[in-house]
């Protein structure tokens, strides 16, 4: 609030550079009272395997794209609007340490920082967009949030079947409603959720009958609100075909080239991280 003037030339050049990276593969970001707030690294937990991601933090929403050349070129651009992210701390277990999901009534996912404070960081700023933005707003936040995908890697079999061994032919495919892995006869029916799509979505049987379930209870909200099951011969293919399955992000092939750690940049937040350090009381160890 202070520094308004100043920084808002800093914080145009700032989301100018930003766009500017996307090119014409993003959409414009420049926007009256909106303001870079952090930048970095963070790698993103993908369909196949974890994959290092550049993240904006804007004050009312979440950019996120694919590296091209570190620091110059960006694209798969992905906007999230920050009233609707809830965040949740995961533990660290074994290699994925540092980790939170990001979750939304579309997508839901995790991230992981390189290091426990730069966690901390990211998680306080985030966290605090979104108490402004809900504070300003008077808005609550969703209820209601898309599962997070269990990587492929997780399951060598269905888990909903247990039996099913996943192979070339035997594709895997995720439940869009509890996000497990499993395999085709397993996922073989459609249930709109709303929220994600207005198209039928791929569910587990379990979740469809859980569904269903749900809808048969008396209404206690409108009709137009109540999701719709369809079966998976009305609308796709006789489901050989799990392409469509792909997180929209995360077919990049290339080779996340250089490994090397750069920490990311939070702009403006003097006030604030007096407070939050004082707060603990660290022992100085060194
Ligand atoms: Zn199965
Ligand atoms: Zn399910």
């Amino acid at each position: 609030m202070v520094d308004r003037l100043v920084n808002s030339e800093a914080n145009a050049r700032r989301i100018a550079m930003v766009e500017n990276c996307f090119g014409s593969s993003g959409q414009p970001l420049a926007e009256q009272g909106r303001v870079l707030v952090g930048e970095g690294v963070l790698t993103k937990m993908c369909r196949k395997k974890p994959k290092a991601r550049q993240f904006f933090l804007f004050n009312d929403i979440l950019v996120y794209g694919n590296i091209v050349i570190n620091k110059k070129k960006y694209n798969k651009q992905h906007v999230i609007p920050l009233e609707e992210v809830k965040l949740e701390s995961l533990k660290d277990e074994g290699q994925y340490r540092n980790g939170w999901l990001i979750c939304t009534a579309s997508k839901s996912f995790a991230v992981y920082a390189a290091t426990a404070t730069e966690k901390e960081e990211w998680m306080a700023h985030i966290e605090k967009c979104i108490e402004d933005l809900l504070r300003k707003s008077g808005k609550q936040p969703p209820s209601e949030h898309a599962a997070v995908w269990v990587p492929d890697n997780e399951a060598s079999v269905c888990m909903h079947c247990k039996k099913t061994q996943f192979t070339v032919l035997n594709r895997r495919h995720h439940c869009r409603k509890c996000g497990s892995v499993v395999c085709g006869p397993c996922s073989s029916k459609r249930f709109v959720l709303r929220g994600q799509s207005d198209k039928p979505l791929r569910v587990c049987l379990q979740c469809y009958d859980e569904l269903n379930r749900e809808r048969a209870r008396p209404p206690n909200q409108p009709a137009a609100n109540a999701p719709n099951p369809v079966k998976a011969g009305d609308n796709a293919g006789s489901g050989g075909d799990s392409s469509q399955d792909d997180d929209s992000d995360d077919d990049d092939e290339r080779p996340n080239a250089e490994e090397k750690h750069d920490e990311p940049k939070f702009y403006g937040d003097g006030d604030k991280t007096e407070e939050t350090n004082n707060h603990s009381s660290k022992e100085s160890a060194k």
